[in-house]
Protein backbone atom coordinates (compact mmCIF):
# COMPACT_ATOMS: atom_id res chain seq x y z
CA UNK A 1 0.00 0.00 0.00
CA UNK A 2 1.52 3.19 -0.81
CA UNK A 3 1.21 6.20 1.49
CA UNK A 4 0.96 8.80 -1.51
CA UNK A 5 -1.05 7.71 -4.03
CA UNK A 6 -0.34 10.90 -5.88
CA UNK A 7 2.72 10.48 -8.62
CA UNK A 8 2.81 14.08 -8.69
CA UNK A 9 3.91 14.77 -5.32
CA UNK A 10 6.93 15.12 -3.67
CA UNK A 11 7.21 14.56 0.24
CA UNK A 12 9.53 17.11 1.89
CA UNK A 13 11.62 15.50 4.82
CA UNK A 14 13.45 18.09 6.83
CA UNK A 15 16.22 16.59 9.07
CA UNK A 16 17.68 20.36 10.07
CA UNK A 17 16.76 18.51 13.99
CA UNK A 18 19.03 15.73 13.43
CA UNK A 19 21.66 15.99 10.75
CA UNK A 20 22.28 19.69 10.86
CA UNK A 21 21.94 19.53 14.59
CA UNK A 22 25.19 16.83 14.66
CA UNK A 23 27.08 19.99 13.16
CA UNK A 24 29.83 20.77 15.57
CA UNK A 25 28.94 23.54 17.81
CA UNK A 26 25.19 23.61 16.50
CA UNK A 27 23.49 21.71 19.30
CA UNK A 28 20.55 22.74 20.59
CA UNK A 29 18.79 23.06 24.14
CA UNK A 30 15.49 21.07 23.61
CA UNK A 31 13.27 24.77 23.70
CA UNK A 32 15.09 25.52 20.51
CA UNK A 33 14.47 22.23 18.95
CA UNK A 34 10.90 22.55 19.93
CA UNK A 35 10.60 26.42 18.98
CA UNK A 36 12.10 25.36 14.97
CA UNK A 37 9.60 22.47 15.12
CA UNK A 38 7.06 24.74 15.36
CA UNK A 39 8.33 26.79 12.41
CA UNK A 40 8.75 24.26 10.01
CA UNK A 41 5.02 23.05 10.96
CA UNK A 42 4.10 26.52 9.73
CA UNK A 43 6.95 25.58 6.71
CA UNK A 44 4.42 22.98 6.04
CA UNK A 45 7.25 20.47 5.57
CA UNK A 46 5.52 16.88 5.33
CA UNK A 47 7.67 15.25 7.82
CA UNK A 48 10.23 16.42 10.66
CA UNK A 49 13.07 14.26 11.45
CA UNK A 50 12.95 15.87 14.92
CA UNK A 51 16.03 13.42 16.66
CA UNK A 52 18.20 10.28 17.41
CA UNK A 53 16.20 9.48 20.73
CA UNK A 54 18.88 6.74 21.58
CA UNK A 55 21.77 9.36 21.36
CA UNK A 56 20.91 11.42 24.31
CA UNK A 57 17.99 12.26 27.39
CA UNK A 58 18.45 15.32 26.06
CA UNK A 59 17.65 14.40 22.29
CA UNK A 60 15.11 12.24 23.88
CA UNK A 61 13.00 14.94 25.54
CA UNK A 62 13.18 17.07 22.21
CA UNK A 63 11.63 14.57 20.46
CA UNK A 64 9.27 13.34 23.00
CA UNK A 65 8.41 16.70 22.99
CA UNK A 66 7.76 17.86 19.69
CA UNK A 67 5.24 14.40 18.94
CA UNK A 68 3.59 15.96 21.67
CA UNK A 69 2.87 20.02 21.23
CA UNK A 70 3.69 20.16 17.16
CA UNK A 71 0.59 19.45 15.15
CA UNK A 72 0.56 18.99 11.39
CA UNK A 73 3.65 16.84 10.24
CA UNK A 74 4.54 13.83 10.86
CA UNK A 75 7.19 13.48 13.62
CA UNK A 76 9.96 10.73 13.27
CA UNK A 77 12.79 9.50 15.35
CA UNK A 78 15.96 7.52 13.92
CA UNK A 79 17.27 4.74 15.33
CA UNK A 80 19.84 2.00 14.14
CA UNK A 81 18.69 -1.27 13.61
CA UNK A 82 19.08 -2.66 17.19
CA UNK A 83 16.42 -2.92 19.39
CA UNK A 84 16.94 -0.52 22.27
CA UNK A 85 17.55 2.44 19.11
CA UNK A 86 14.07 1.19 17.87
CA UNK A 87 12.45 0.91 21.23
CA UNK A 88 13.74 4.22 22.43
CA UNK A 89 12.58 6.09 19.49
CA UNK A 90 8.91 4.54 19.99
CA UNK A 91 8.83 5.34 23.10
CA UNK A 92 9.53 9.01 22.29
CA UNK A 93 6.92 9.25 19.63
CA UNK A 94 4.21 7.43 21.62
CA UNK A 95 2.27 11.24 21.53
CA UNK A 96 2.43 11.87 18.40
CA UNK A 97 -0.85 12.12 15.84
CA UNK A 98 1.22 10.74 13.27
CA UNK A 99 4.48 9.27 13.91
CA UNK A 100 7.48 7.49 12.13
CA UNK A 101 10.56 5.86 12.53
CA UNK A 102 13.36 5.74 10.23
CA UNK A 103 15.78 2.71 10.71
CA UNK A 104 19.29 2.04 9.03
CA UNK A 105 21.97 0.08 8.37
CA UNK A 106 25.16 0.22 6.59
CA UNK A 107 25.25 -2.26 2.94
CA UNK A 108 28.45 -0.86 1.09
CA UNK A 109 31.19 -3.77 1.57
CA UNK A 110 32.94 -1.20 3.90
CA UNK A 111 30.29 -0.63 6.18
CA UNK A 112 29.42 -4.05 6.39
CA UNK A 113 32.93 -5.11 6.96
CA UNK A 114 32.91 -2.48 10.02
CA UNK A 115 30.49 -4.22 12.06
CA UNK A 116 31.95 -7.41 11.10
CA UNK A 117 29.00 -9.21 9.98
CA UNK A 118 27.79 -11.07 6.53
CA UNK A 119 25.95 -9.87 4.04
CA UNK A 120 23.26 -12.17 4.88
CA UNK A 121 23.61 -11.14 8.10
CA UNK A 122 23.17 -7.47 7.51
CA UNK A 123 19.82 -7.96 5.36
CA UNK A 124 18.46 -9.93 8.41
CA UNK A 125 19.29 -6.74 10.75
CA UNK A 126 17.09 -5.09 8.56
CA UNK A 127 14.61 -6.73 8.06
CA UNK A 128 14.49 -7.25 11.74
CA UNK A 129 14.47 -4.02 12.53
CA UNK A 130 11.51 -3.07 10.32
CA UNK A 131 9.57 -5.57 12.01
CA UNK A 132 9.88 -4.55 15.14
CA UNK A 133 9.32 -0.81 14.25
CA UNK A 134 6.53 -2.01 12.79
CA UNK A 135 5.37 -2.96 16.17
CA UNK A 136 5.27 0.59 17.05
CA UNK A 137 4.38 2.63 14.67
CA UNK A 138 2.86 1.89 10.44
CA UNK A 139 5.02 4.32 8.99
CA UNK A 140 8.23 3.03 8.87
CA UNK A 141 11.47 3.91 6.69
CA UNK A 142 14.37 1.91 6.29
CA UNK A 143 18.10 3.83 4.66
CA UNK A 144 20.71 1.34 3.49
CA UNK A 145 23.33 3.57 4.39
CA UNK A 146 25.99 4.23 1.78
CA UNK A 147 23.56 3.03 -0.97
CA UNK A 148 25.51 5.05 -3.59
CA UNK A 149 29.01 2.58 -3.33
CA UNK A 150 26.46 -0.64 -2.20
CA UNK A 151 26.77 -3.53 -4.88
CA UNK A 152 23.24 -3.01 -7.15
CA UNK A 153 22.13 -6.68 -6.52
CA UNK A 154 22.80 -7.14 -3.03
CA UNK A 155 20.87 -3.23 -2.86
CA UNK A 156 17.98 -4.82 -4.41
CA UNK A 157 17.12 -7.21 -2.65
CA UNK A 158 17.46 -5.23 0.72
CA UNK A 159 15.04 -3.06 -0.58
CA UNK A 160 12.78 -5.91 -1.55
CA UNK A 161 13.38 -7.94 1.43
CA UNK A 162 12.08 -4.52 3.86
CA UNK A 163 9.57 -3.31 1.96
CA UNK A 164 8.26 -7.00 2.21
CA UNK A 165 8.66 -6.81 6.27
CA UNK A 166 6.62 -3.42 6.31
CA UNK A 167 8.75 -0.76 5.28
CA UNK A 168 6.40 2.34 3.81
CA UNK A 169 9.26 4.54 2.51
CA UNK A 170 13.06 3.52 1.26
CA UNK A 171 15.12 6.08 1.76
CA UNK A 172 18.80 5.96 -0.48
CA UNK A 173 21.28 7.80 1.15
CA UNK A 174 24.46 9.29 -0.70
CA UNK A 175 25.87 9.53 3.01
CA UNK A 176 29.24 10.82 2.06
CA UNK A 177 28.37 12.70 -0.89
CA UNK A 178 29.65 10.80 -3.18
CA UNK A 179 27.34 10.91 -6.61
CA UNK A 180 26.97 12.47 -9.39
CA UNK A 181 23.42 13.65 -10.63
CA UNK A 182 23.21 11.04 -13.68
CA UNK A 183 24.61 7.69 -11.73
CA UNK A 184 22.89 8.45 -9.04
CA UNK A 185 19.41 9.19 -11.05
CA UNK A 186 20.19 6.01 -13.00
CA UNK A 187 20.60 4.05 -9.57
CA UNK A 188 17.14 5.27 -8.72
CA UNK A 189 15.62 4.49 -12.27
CA UNK A 190 17.28 0.67 -11.85
CA UNK A 191 15.53 0.60 -8.16
CA UNK A 192 12.57 1.45 -9.26
CA UNK A 193 12.45 -1.11 -12.68
CA UNK A 194 14.17 -4.03 -10.87
CA UNK A 195 12.66 -3.98 -6.96
CA UNK A 196 9.43 -5.82 -7.57
CA UNK A 197 7.23 -4.57 -4.52
CA UNK A 198 8.68 -1.16 -4.95
CA UNK A 199 5.55 0.62 -5.37
CA UNK A 200 4.21 -0.50 -2.54
CA UNK A 201 6.59 2.26 -0.97
CA UNK A 202 8.09 5.88 -1.70
CA UNK A 203 11.35 5.96 -2.77
CA UNK A 204 13.37 8.43 -1.29
CA UNK A 205 16.81 10.54 -1.41
CA UNK A 206 19.34 12.01 1.39
CA UNK A 207 22.14 13.91 -0.12
CA UNK A 208 25.57 15.29 1.47
CA UNK A 209 27.20 18.70 -0.38
CA UNK A 210 30.68 17.38 -0.08
CA UNK A 211 31.33 17.89 -3.98
CA UNK A 212 28.42 20.48 -3.87
CA UNK A 213 26.34 18.26 -5.46
CA UNK A 214 23.65 17.97 -2.72
CA UNK A 215 20.67 19.77 -4.70
CA UNK A 216 21.13 18.45 -7.80
CA UNK A 217 21.61 15.07 -7.10
CA UNK A 218 18.30 15.25 -5.30
CA UNK A 219 16.75 16.63 -8.20
CA UNK A 220 18.01 14.44 -10.46
CA UNK A 221 16.86 11.35 -8.58
CA UNK A 222 13.41 13.06 -8.52
CA UNK A 223 13.57 13.67 -12.08
CA UNK A 224 13.88 10.09 -12.13
CA UNK A 225 10.92 9.01 -9.74
CA UNK A 226 11.84 9.71 -6.14
CA UNK A 227 9.09 11.44 -4.37
CA UNK A 228 10.61 12.22 -1.49
CA UNK A 229 13.93 14.25 -0.34
CA UNK A 230 15.45 15.19 2.73
CA UNK A 231 17.11 18.07 3.17
CA UNK A 232 18.01 20.84 5.67
CA UNK A 233 17.06 24.51 6.25
CA UNK A 234 20.25 26.37 4.72
CA UNK A 235 21.56 23.68 3.54
CA UNK A 236 22.84 22.79 7.17
CA UNK A 237 24.27 19.44 8.37
CA UNK A 238 26.91 16.90 8.78
CA UNK A 239 30.26 18.25 7.33
CA UNK A 240 29.57 20.06 3.59
CA UNK A 241 25.84 19.71 4.45
CA UNK A 242 22.89 18.21 3.37
CA UNK A 243 20.79 19.48 -0.14
CA UNK A 244 18.88 22.69 1.00
CA UNK A 245 15.15 22.47 1.52
CA UNK A 246 14.95 25.83 0.17
CA UNK A 247 16.78 25.27 -2.84
CA UNK A 248 14.88 21.77 -3.49
CA UNK A 249 11.19 23.37 -3.23
CA UNK A 250 12.40 26.17 -5.33
CA UNK A 251 13.18 24.60 -8.08
CA UNK A 252 10.56 22.32 -8.25
CA UNK A 253 8.36 25.80 -8.00
CA UNK A 254 9.81 28.12 -10.15
CA UNK A 255 10.55 25.44 -13.00
CA UNK A 256 7.39 23.84 -12.93
CA UNK A 257 7.60 24.11 -16.48
CA UNK A 258 10.51 21.09 -16.40
CA UNK A 259 9.95 19.22 -13.14
CA UNK A 260 6.17 19.54 -13.49
CA UNK A 261 5.93 18.26 -9.59
CA UNK A 262 4.24 19.60 -6.67
CA UNK A 263 5.22 20.38 -3.05
CA UNK A 264 3.26 21.16 0.02
CA UNK A 265 5.98 23.89 1.29
CA UNK A 266 4.54 27.29 2.34
CA UNK A 267 7.54 28.90 0.08
CA UNK A 268 6.55 32.37 2.42
CA UNK A 269 7.51 31.03 5.67
CA UNK A 270 11.55 30.27 3.94
CA UNK A 271 12.79 33.31 4.99
CA UNK A 272 11.79 33.23 8.53
CA UNK A 273 12.50 29.91 8.91
CA UNK A 274 16.39 30.21 7.69
CA UNK A 275 16.79 33.58 9.89
CA UNK A 276 15.61 31.32 13.27
CA UNK A 277 17.97 28.32 12.62
CA UNK A 278 20.96 30.16 11.56
CA UNK A 279 20.57 32.27 14.79
CA UNK A 280 19.30 29.51 16.85
CA UNK A 281 22.10 27.17 15.81
CA UNK A 282 24.73 30.12 15.43
CA UNK A 283 25.87 29.42 11.81
CA UNK A 284 25.70 32.32 9.15
CA UNK A 285 24.11 32.20 5.90
CA UNK A 286 26.98 33.45 3.21
CA UNK A 287 25.44 36.33 1.33
CA UNK A 288 25.48 35.14 -2.17
CA UNK A 289 23.61 31.64 -1.19
CA UNK A 290 20.66 30.91 -3.11
CA UNK A 291 17.40 32.06 -2.18
CA UNK A 292 18.21 32.98 1.86
CA UNK A 293 21.22 34.77 0.98
CA UNK A 294 21.25 38.49 1.95
CA UNK A 295 22.58 39.35 -2.07
CA UNK A 296 20.18 36.71 -3.41
CA UNK A 297 17.62 39.22 -4.42
CA UNK A 298 20.49 42.11 -4.71
CA UNK A 299 20.81 43.69 -8.03
CA UNK A 300 23.82 45.85 -8.25
CA UNK A 301 24.43 46.20 -12.29
CA UNK A 302 22.95 49.63 -13.39
CA UNK A 303 21.38 48.00 -16.16
CA UNK A 304 19.61 45.35 -14.40
CA UNK A 305 18.05 47.46 -11.77
CA UNK A 306 16.80 49.79 -14.59
CA UNK A 307 15.55 46.31 -15.68
CA UNK A 308 13.95 44.80 -12.37
CA UNK A 309 12.51 48.59 -12.38
CA UNK A 310 10.98 48.33 -15.95
CA UNK A 311 9.76 44.69 -15.50
CA UNK A 312 10.74 42.20 -12.90
CA UNK A 313 10.84 39.40 -14.43
CA UNK A 314 13.59 40.20 -16.87
CA UNK A 315 16.18 39.71 -14.14
CA UNK A 316 14.44 38.25 -11.65
CA UNK A 317 13.38 34.55 -12.10
CA UNK A 318 11.53 34.55 -8.16
CA UNK A 319 9.41 37.11 -6.39
CA UNK A 320 11.44 37.90 -3.54
CA UNK A 321 7.83 38.05 -1.94
CA UNK A 322 6.93 34.18 -2.81
CA UNK A 323 9.79 33.41 -0.02
CA UNK A 324 8.64 35.94 2.92
CA UNK A 325 11.16 38.88 1.52
CA UNK A 326 8.38 41.39 1.68
CA UNK A 327 9.62 44.93 2.57
CA UNK A 328 8.02 45.24 5.86
CA UNK A 329 5.79 48.72 6.29
CA UNK A 330 5.92 48.73 10.09
CA UNK A 331 8.68 50.17 11.64
CA UNK A 332 7.75 49.59 15.96
CA UNK A 333 9.18 52.74 17.58
CA UNK A 334 9.23 53.36 21.93
CA UNK A 335 5.47 54.64 21.22
CA UNK A 336 4.36 50.79 20.13
CA UNK A 337 2.07 49.17 22.48
CA UNK A 338 2.16 45.93 23.85
CA UNK A 339 -0.46 45.00 21.61
CA UNK A 340 1.53 46.20 18.71
CA UNK A 341 4.49 44.32 19.50
CA UNK A 342 2.44 40.86 19.85
CA UNK A 343 0.93 41.45 16.68
CA UNK A 344 4.18 42.06 14.98
CA UNK A 345 5.91 38.98 16.72
CA UNK A 346 2.86 36.36 15.56
CA UNK A 347 3.35 38.03 11.83
CA UNK A 348 7.08 37.24 12.15
CA UNK A 349 5.94 33.33 13.93
CA UNK A 350 6.84 34.21 17.39
CA UNK A 351 3.68 32.78 19.66
CA UNK A 352 4.68 33.90 22.93
CA UNK A 353 3.29 33.39 26.44
CA UNK A 354 2.25 36.52 28.64
CA UNK A 355 5.27 36.38 30.58
CA UNK A 356 7.73 35.92 27.84
CA UNK A 357 5.73 38.78 25.50
CA UNK A 358 6.19 41.28 29.08
CA UNK A 359 9.80 40.07 29.10
CA UNK A 360 10.50 40.74 24.95
CA UNK A 361 8.03 44.46 25.61
CA UNK A 362 10.59 45.33 28.57
CA UNK A 363 13.74 44.56 26.26
CA UNK A 364 12.33 46.56 23.17
CA UNK A 365 11.30 49.50 25.07
CA UNK A 366 14.97 49.54 25.91
CA UNK A 367 16.29 48.80 22.36
CA UNK A 368 13.53 51.37 20.66
CA UNK A 369 15.10 54.08 23.85
CA UNK A 370 18.32 53.57 21.92
CA UNK A 371 17.73 53.17 18.42
CA UNK A 372 14.21 54.93 17.50
CA UNK A 373 13.07 52.32 15.15
CA UNK A 374 12.96 48.71 15.48
CA UNK A 375 13.01 46.44 12.62
CA UNK A 376 11.91 42.89 12.86
CA UNK A 377 15.60 41.49 12.71
CA UNK A 378 15.84 43.85 15.74
CA UNK A 379 12.42 41.59 17.36
CA UNK A 380 13.91 38.32 16.28
CA UNK A 381 17.15 39.29 18.40
CA UNK A 382 15.51 40.94 21.06
CA UNK A 383 13.35 37.62 21.40
CA UNK A 384 15.98 35.24 21.08
CA UNK A 385 18.05 37.03 23.53
CA UNK A 386 15.75 37.11 25.89
CA UNK A 387 13.53 33.91 25.88
CA UNK A 388 15.73 31.02 26.17
CA UNK A 389 14.78 29.52 29.01
CA UNK A 390 17.89 27.89 29.97
CA UNK A 391 19.20 27.71 33.70
CA UNK A 392 21.19 30.36 34.18
CA UNK A 393 24.02 29.41 36.88
CA UNK A 394 25.79 32.97 35.59
CA UNK A 395 24.61 35.60 35.41
CA UNK A 396 26.35 39.19 34.55
CA UNK A 397 25.57 41.63 37.12
CA UNK A 398 27.64 44.30 36.33
CA UNK A 399 30.56 44.97 33.70
CA UNK A 400 32.81 48.15 33.33
CA UNK A 401 35.89 48.75 30.35
CA UNK A 402 38.16 50.74 29.78
CA UNK A 403 39.67 51.26 26.65
CA UNK A 404 41.39 53.89 23.99
CA UNK A 405 44.03 54.28 21.83
CA UNK A 406 46.41 55.44 24.45
CA UNK A 407 45.39 53.09 27.73
CA UNK A 408 45.82 49.42 28.30
CA UNK A 409 42.10 47.61 27.82
CA UNK A 410 40.66 46.46 31.15
CA UNK A 411 37.52 44.98 31.98
CA UNK A 412 36.04 44.35 35.45
CA UNK A 413 32.90 42.03 35.84
CA UNK A 414 30.97 41.02 38.43
CA UNK A 415 29.11 37.72 38.32
CA UNK A 416 26.13 35.98 40.24
CA UNK A 417 26.96 32.65 40.58
CA UNK A 418 23.78 30.52 41.34
CA UNK A 419 23.30 29.72 45.02
CA UNK A 420 26.65 31.84 45.72
CA UNK A 421 28.00 35.23 46.30
CA UNK A 422 28.95 37.08 43.24
CA UNK A 423 32.44 37.17 42.14
CA UNK A 424 34.20 40.43 40.93
CA UNK A 425 37.07 40.17 39.16
CA UNK A 426 39.42 42.23 36.95
CA UNK A 427 41.79 41.84 33.70
CA UNK A 428 43.24 43.33 31.01
CA UNK A 429 44.14 42.52 27.26
CA UNK A 430 44.35 43.15 23.59
CA UNK A 431 41.36 45.24 23.55
CA UNK A 432 38.10 45.63 25.40
CA UNK A 433 36.42 41.98 24.87
CA UNK A 434 39.65 40.43 25.04
CA UNK A 435 39.71 41.86 28.53
CA UNK A 436 36.29 41.20 29.25
CA UNK A 437 36.76 37.51 28.77
CA UNK A 438 39.63 37.16 30.55
CA UNK A 439 37.50 38.68 34.11
CA UNK A 440 34.60 36.49 32.89
CA UNK A 441 37.36 33.22 33.24
CA UNK A 442 38.79 34.50 36.53
CA UNK A 443 35.25 34.48 37.88
CA UNK A 444 33.87 31.62 36.28
CA UNK A 445 35.76 28.45 34.90
CA UNK A 446 39.38 28.80 33.60
CA UNK A 447 39.64 25.75 31.30
CA UNK A 448 37.61 26.98 28.53
CA UNK A 449 38.70 27.81 25.44
CA UNK A 450 36.73 30.63 22.82
CA UNK A 451 37.32 28.58 19.28
CA UNK A 452 35.34 31.68 17.23
CA UNK A 453 34.20 34.74 17.69
CA UNK A 454 31.93 36.46 15.59
CA UNK A 455 29.78 39.93 15.72
CA UNK A 456 27.04 41.15 13.23
CA UNK A 457 25.36 44.19 13.13
CA UNK A 458 21.51 42.88 12.70
CA UNK A 459 20.22 45.86 10.65
CA UNK A 460 21.85 48.74 9.02
CA UNK A 461 23.29 52.27 10.96
CA UNK A 462 25.67 53.00 13.28
CA UNK A 463 22.70 52.84 16.31
CA UNK A 464 21.91 49.03 14.92
CA UNK A 465 22.21 46.11 17.34
CA UNK A 466 24.88 43.97 17.30
CA UNK A 467 24.79 40.10 17.91
CA UNK A 468 27.81 38.11 18.76
CA UNK A 469 28.43 34.81 18.57
CA UNK A 470 31.01 32.71 20.18
CA UNK A 471 31.52 29.32 19.70
CA UNK A 472 33.69 27.98 22.97
CA UNK A 473 34.90 23.99 24.49
CA UNK A 474 35.76 22.60 27.28
CA UNK A 475 36.51 18.60 27.43
CA UNK A 476 36.23 18.55 24.18
CA UNK A 477 32.65 19.61 24.00
CA UNK A 478 31.58 22.31 21.74
CA UNK A 479 28.89 25.04 22.42
CA UNK A 480 27.33 28.32 20.90
CA UNK A 481 26.26 30.90 22.65
CA UNK A 482 24.71 34.33 21.30
CA UNK A 483 24.33 37.86 23.10
CA UNK A 484 22.60 40.91 21.45
CA UNK A 485 22.83 44.53 22.43
CA UNK A 486 23.41 48.08 20.97
CA UNK A 487 27.00 48.01 23.31
CA UNK A 488 28.64 45.68 21.60
CA UNK A 489 31.29 44.75 24.76
CA UNK A 490 28.02 43.53 26.70
CA UNK A 491 26.63 41.62 23.53
CA UNK A 492 30.11 40.03 23.59
CA UNK A 493 30.00 39.54 27.26
CA UNK A 494 26.34 37.86 27.43
CA UNK A 495 27.11 36.06 24.55
CA UNK A 496 30.29 34.22 26.60
CA UNK A 497 27.83 34.10 29.87
CA UNK A 498 25.55 31.83 27.32
CA UNK A 499 28.21 29.56 26.50
CA UNK A 500 29.30 28.66 29.76
CA UNK A 501 25.38 28.32 30.72
CA UNK A 502 25.55 25.90 28.11
CA UNK A 503 28.50 24.41 29.12
CA UNK A 504 27.12 23.93 32.70
CA UNK A 505 23.72 22.20 31.67
CA UNK A 506 25.64 19.54 29.43
CA UNK A 507 28.01 18.97 32.67
CA UNK A 508 25.18 18.42 34.96
CA UNK A 509 24.42 15.76 32.21
CA UNK A 510 27.60 14.37 32.04
CA UNK A 511 27.60 14.14 36.17
CA UNK A 512 24.27 12.40 36.17
CA UNK A 513 25.14 10.15 33.43
CA UNK A 514 28.45 8.84 35.46
CA UNK A 515 26.56 8.18 39.27
MN1 LIG B 1 23.17 12.50 6.63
Amino acid sequence: MAQQDDKDHVIIFDTTLRDAEQTPGASLIVREKVEIAHQLARLKVDIIEAGFPVSSDQDFEAVRRIAQEVQGPTICGLSRAVDKDIDRAGEALKDADRPRIHTFIGTSPMHIEMVRKTPAQVLQMAVDAVRRAKSFCDDVEFSPMDAARTDPDYLHGVIEATIEAGATTINIPDTVGYAVPQQFGDLIKTIIEQVPNLGNAILSVHCHDDLGMAVINTLTAIKNGARQAECTINGLGERAGNASLEEVVMALKTRKDYFDLQCNVESREITTTSRLVSRLMGIMVPPNKAIVGANAFAHSSGIHQDGVLKDRENFEIIDPREVGLEATSIVLTARSGRHALRHRLEELGYHLEQDDLNKAYERFLKVADKKKEVYDEDLMAIVGDEIRDIPAKYQLDYLHTVSGTSTVPSATVRIAVEGEEAVQESAWGDGPVDATYKAIKQATTDTVRVEEYNIRAITSGAEALGEVTVKVSEDGHQVTGRGVSTDIIEASAKAFLDALNRLAIWQEKERDQTV
